[in-house]
């Protein structure tokens, strides 16, 4: 049973194969069994899930059932759930049981889904690797000795050891397509603003995006049909009519016109990579689509923009965090300066410190025009470029990451390093575009991701091309050796 697809498994419930109650308790056993090795949860709600579940299935029986209704997923740990641990990785949330929902997990409540529990992530979503973790690092299914990418690490992990069909995951300059991407997985990120970010904690409010971690593109469409559309309560959610993207995965891709911008197929890509991903694009020019060779100039100062950016906001955001109101409180505060330093000090890891500093300085009076208004220009150039771009392709594709999954640990001492690994993924964030990543090869035996990018709104046809490879090839079929 775990080695289905949220679409097989909608299609077995229906055909009463077996009982949402049934897989729910099959998939919670193995969570049980498995997850010491990959620490993908942080926290189980096994009574909650079984109770869903057993609703689901008296729904159905009542012949009332609808799409989503018994399906099992989880929820990166960064969404409000009512009633439940919500840490976003984080010691200072430690201890952080939100009293509401967010938009997400009332959709998919809504839906009839039903939650196994919330999955690690870097803490705060800061981070490529899901090292940052004040709930332990996140092991790689495909090499526990590997990292899973970050900061949706947890959601990746899950999937990717057939724990959940599906997770929903967040991204802020590359938190979902990298993982999915060291994972064998299809990520989706949308646009910015088609799906609520409503009750999800905050890093940077104008890059942030939730999305999915799935095995398959159908599955992405059945996510993002339960996930996308206007909500009241985030004035960055656009009013948008939200299609039908299951309707249109089938599309042939007769005369796609495919770009491959030249900045992103660098000479220092390893071969393998770049073979990989060519691979891929020949697999498309095999399915009707031409490709142009584009330029995306301004590039490279992607980086440069989104860590002054990010940071910028997170530490507006993470002011909130301050010993009073919520979260982690320092013992015996001797008067309030003090309860709000040591409640900071020891309630933030490394990480987010650095970032917090970093923001701050660039906002400061004194520097504010030098580094924050120069990086919102600067974001305003990569937008440019990509506008440009679509006047003449349809969709863009590039590897996801510059090489396949590394070795915990290797990066940690150097943050410069770990920041490189959004090389190709940051500037959708920046330019607010929709990116999916989905797998492509292996090299050394460890999943290679491919990433698409669509025009604003275009996720239809996102979905439809990464299905379509799908349909033609068998890498999203691949598992980690020991779990097949
Ligand atoms: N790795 C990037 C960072 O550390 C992106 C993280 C994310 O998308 N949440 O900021």
């Amino acid at each position: 049973m775990y080695n289905k697809t949220i679409a097989d498994i909608a299609r077995d419930l229906n055909a009463g194969e077996y009982s949402s109650v049934e897989l729910t308790q099959s998939l919670l056993d193995r969570v049980e069994q498995l997850d010491s090795t990959y620490n993908s949860f942080i926290t189980v709600t096994k009574e909650q899930a079984l109770a869903q579940a057993k609703a689901a299935d008296e729904r159905r029986a009542a012949g009332n059932a609808e799409l989503w209704t018994g399906i099992p997923i989880a929820h990166k740990d960064i969404f409000c759930t009512n009633g439940v641990l919500t840490s976003c990785g984080s010691k200072m949330l430690s201890n952080f049981v939100a009293p509401y929902d967010a938009t997400v997990i009332d959709k998919f409540n809504q839906a009839g889904a039903v939650s196994l529990g919330k999955l690690n992530m870097d803490e705060f979503a800061m981070g490529s690797s899901n090292e940052s973790s004040f709930y332990g690092a996140v092991a790689n299914p495909w090499n526990t000795d590997c990292v899973p990418g970050g900061s949706s690490g947890g959601s990746a992990a899950a999937v990717a050891a057939r724990l959940v069909p599906g997770a929903t995951a967040t991204d802020t300059g590359g938190s979902i397509r990298q993982p999915a991407a060291f994972c064998g997985l299809t990520g989706l990120k949308p646009t910015y603003g088609r799906i609520s970010r409503w009750g999800m904690v905050a890093f940077a409010s104008s890059l942030d995006q939730a999305g999915s971690m799935t095995r398959s593109a159908e599955d992405a469409a059945l996510m993002l049909q339960v996930m996308a559309g206007f909500d009241a309560k985030d004035s960055t959610c656009v009013d948008q009519p939200v299609p039908d993207y299951s309707a249109t995965l089938e599309q042939d891709l007769t005369g796609l016109t495919i770009g491959l911008p030249k900045e992103y197929f660098r000479d220092d890509l390893s071969a393998d990579m770049q073979q990989q991903v060519r691979n891929a694009i020949a697999e498309y020019e095999k399915l009707g689509a031409k490709v142009k060779e584009i330029s995306l100039p301004n590039t490279h100062l992607a980086i440069p923009a989104y860590y002054i950016v990010a940071p910028a906001e997170c530490s507006a955001n993470l002011s909130r965090m301050d010993g009073v109101r919520f979260g982690y409180r320092c013992d015996d505060p001797q008067d309030i300066n003090d309860l709000y330093k040591r409640s900071r000090g020891e309630g933030f890891g490394n990480e987010v410190k650095r970032r917090i500093m970093v923001g701050a300085y660039a906002l400061s009076a004194g520097f504010y025009d030098a580094y924050y208004k120069k990086a919102q220009q600067v974001r305003r150039l990569i937008k440019n470029d990509f506008v440009e771009a679509f006047k003449e392709v349809d969709i863009i594709m590039s590897p996801t990451t510059p090489s396949p999954a590394f070795k915990r640990g290797e990066k940690t001492s150097d943050p410069v390093a770990m920041y490189l690994e959004d090389i190709f993924t940051i500037a959708l964030n920046l330019a607010g575009l929709p990116g999916m990543s989905i797998p492509c090869g292996q090299v050394n035996n460890l999943p290679v991701g491919l990433q698409l990018i669509g025009n604003y709104f275009d996720e239809a046809r996102l979905l439809n091309a990464a299905h379509k490879f799908q349909q033609a090839t068998d890498w999203h079929q691949q598992a980690p050796a020991d779990i097949a």
